[in-house]
C-alpha cells in the first residue's frame, strides 16, 4: 500500500508556486492577489479561510480577508462582490460557504465574475469544464486529479466509483475522470443516497472516490484487493480523550481498508491540503491569464 501524501504533494506545489511568484518579483511585477469573503462567525469557515490566507502569504501572494457581519444583507454582499469584480488589482476571490440562511447562495454565485471565480463554482466555469474547455476547476476535484497525476496512477480504462454527487466534489470529479485527457478516460459510476447495492458497485471498482461526509462509511468488505482509495470526507467526531474534544475522520475506515488498497489518501493529510494548494494554483492561473 502506498500512502497518497497530500500534505507533501501540496507543499511541493506551494514551493513551485512560490518560485513562480519569485520570478515576478525579479521582473518588478505585482504578485497574484486573492481575496476571501467570509460572512458571519462560523468556526469551521473561519479555520478554512484562515489557512487559505496563511497559504497565500507563504507563496508570496497578496491576500485580502473581507469579514462581514452575520446580519449582512444580500444587497450589501452583492455590492461588495461588484466592487471585487471591478478591482483591477484583484485576480480572484472566493465567497466562503455556507452563507447565512437569509442570503441566496445561487444569486451570489451568479454575481461572481467567472474570470475571478477561482473556486470554479460559477455555472460558466462548470459548463466550460464539462465541455473540456479552458476553465477554473473546483479546487477539491482539481486536487484529486493532481494527486493521481503526481503518483502516476493509471485511470484510463479503469472502473471508478464516485460516492456523492455534490456540485463541489462528487459531480465535478465524476465528469473529470470520464473526460479525455491524461488523468481521465475512466468508466465512471456515480453513487448517491438512492443508490441500491452500493457495496456491489464499490467491490467492482478499481478507483473509489468517497465524498459523502459519513465517517468510516467505506469498510474493507466493500473494497476489492488493490483498489485505489480517495477519501474526501472530513467530519469532526467527538472524542473526549482528545484535547480539542474531537478528531477528524474521513469517509473510509482507514485501518482496515488501507491494507487491502494499492494507494490510499489519509484523513487528515490527503485531499484536504491539496484543496488549498489548488486554490492557489487557480489564482496563479487567473493572474497569468490577465498578464
Ligand atoms: P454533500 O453533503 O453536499 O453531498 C453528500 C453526497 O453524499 C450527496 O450526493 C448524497 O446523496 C451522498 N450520500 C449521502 N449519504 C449517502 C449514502 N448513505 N450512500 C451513498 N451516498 C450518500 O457533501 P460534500 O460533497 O460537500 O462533502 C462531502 C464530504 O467531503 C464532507 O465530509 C465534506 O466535509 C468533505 N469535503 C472535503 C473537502 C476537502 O477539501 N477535503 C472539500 C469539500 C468537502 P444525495 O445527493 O442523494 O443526497
Amino acid at each position: 500500500m502506498v500512502l497518497l501524501d497530500g500534505k507533501k504533494t501540496a507543499q511541493d506545489l506551494k514551493e513551485e508556486i512560490k518560485a513562480t511568484v519569485g520570478t515576478l518579483q525579479v521582473k518588478n511585477q505585482r504578485p497574484p492577489h486573492l481575496a476571501a469573503i467570509l460572512v458571519g462567525n462560523d468556526g469551521a469557515s473561519l479555520t478554512y479561510v484562515g489557512s487559505k490566507v496563511r497559504s497565500c502569504e507563504y507563496v508570496g501572494f497578496d491576500s485580502t480577508l473581507i469579514q462581514l457581519e452575520e446580519n449582512t444583507s444580500e444587497t450589501e454582499l452583492l455590492k461588495k462582490i461588484e466592487e471585487l469584480n471591478q478591482d483591477a488589482n484583484l485576480d480572484g476571490y472566493i465567497v466562503q460557504l455556507p452563507l447565512p440562511k437569509h442570503i441566496n447562495e445561487e444569486k451570489i454565485l451568479l454575481a461572481i465574475d467567472p474570470e475571478k471565480d477561482v473556486d470554479g463554482f460559477h455555472p460558466s466555469n462548470f459548463g466550460r469544464m464539462a465541455l473540456e474547455m479552458d476553465a477554473f476547476i473546483p479546487a477539491t476535484p482539481f486536487g484529486i486529479l493532481e494527486l493521481l497525476e503526481r503518483y502516476q496512477i493509471e485511470t484510463s480504462g479503469k472502473h471508478c466509483v464516485v460516492v456523492g454527487r455534490s456540485h463541489i466534489v462528487g459531480r465535478p470529479i465524476s465528469i473529470l475522470l470520464s473526460q479525455k485527457g491524461p488523468v481521465g478516460n475512466a468508466t465512471v459510476t456515480v453513487a448517491h443516497s438512492r443508490t441500491e447495492n452500493l457495496a456491489d458497485l464499490t467491490r467492482n471498482a478499481d478507483i473509489i472516490v468517497m465524498a459523502l461526509g459519513i465517517p468510516e462509511f467505506l469498510t474493507a468488505d466493500m473494497v476489492k484487493e488493490g483498489a485505489v482509495i480517495i477519501d474526501v470526507g472530513i467530519t469532526r467526531v467527538t472524542d473526549t480523550n482528545h484535547p480539542k474534544g474531537y478528531v477528524i475522520r474521513g469517509d473510509v475506515a482507514f485501518e482496515e481498508v488501507a491494507s487491502k488498497s494499492s494507494y490510499i489518501t489519509p484523513v487528515p493529510g490527503g485531499v484536504g491540503p491539496m484543496t488549498i494548494a489548488m486554490l492557489l494554483k487557480n489564482t496563479l492561473l487567473a493572474y497569468q491569464r490577465k498578464h
